[in-house]
């Protein structure tokens, strides 16, 4: 494979981080740096990988909670998050205080990830998937099979869990769009596709289409 992964599970809402960086040039990508800095820097030290992207599949706090202090430790990253998640990003602090955590607000937004676009760092890339309804601007990211894994690699943020799906009683959430958007978006790949979710362990579309009760 030409892409190494780290996952790690931070904070106390334990959202699976996830580093992936690129073999041949290091240049690497997090995923939901949610909470738990250190731990994330201390993988991102041991991979001896060069942040260029730190991707917030949505924008609830406890999946972008450490951009502040990723940004501070590599300036170059860029922040990238769709912008239908932007008005979620902006109230970290109201977020933080809904739940009892305290926040700054997290720095600017370097790029406003799009359906469909193909994201490169190194010699590798993913591509979007915007699947709207857990919030507005969630996102599920794609690398084809053979780059991450042998077989394609889907992460799902809070859209898809493994025998469950993203609540939707947070702000902008819809049911019937969640519902919707795993279908006719996550559900159309092939059984084998691995999915990895923002909680918990990881599953595969055909166990989803098969098992999962709300589906
Ligand atoms: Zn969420
Ligand atoms: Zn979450």
């Amino acid at each position: 494979m030409s892409l190494e992964i780290k996952t790690l599970v931070v904070g106390p809402f334990q959202c699976n981080c996830s580093v992936i960086v690129c073999k041949q040039t290091k240049e690497a990508i997090v995923i939901d740096a949610g909470d738990e800095f250190p731990k994330i820097k201390k993988a991102l030290t041991d991979l001896g990988a060069n942040v260029v992207f730190s991707v917030a599949t949505h924008a609830h706090l406890d999946h972008i909670g450490a951009f502040s202090e990723l940004k501070s430790f590599s300036p170059k990253t860029q922040i990238a998050l769709h912008r239908d998640d932007e008005f979620l990003y902006k109230i970290l602090p109201d977020q933080g205080r809904m739940f009892g955590f305290s926040y700054d607000m997290p720095p600017l937004i370097d790029r406003y990830l799009q359906d469909e676009e193909e994201i490169q760092f190194g010699q590798q890339k993913f591509s979007v998937i915007h699947t709207p309804g857990h919030s507005p601007g969630g996102i599920c990211l794609r690398f084809e099979a053979g780059s991450l894994a042998p077989e394609p690699v889907v992460f799902s943020g809070d859209t898809l869990f493994r025998s469950s799906i993203g609540r939707t009683d947070l702000w902008g959430a819809d049911h019937s769009q969640l519902i919707k958007s795993i279908k006719q978006r996550l559900l159309t790949f092939d059984d084998q596709t691995r999915i990895c979710p923002g909680h918990g362990p990881n599953s595969s579309v055909g166990l989803e289409r098969r098992e999962n009760p709300f589906l």
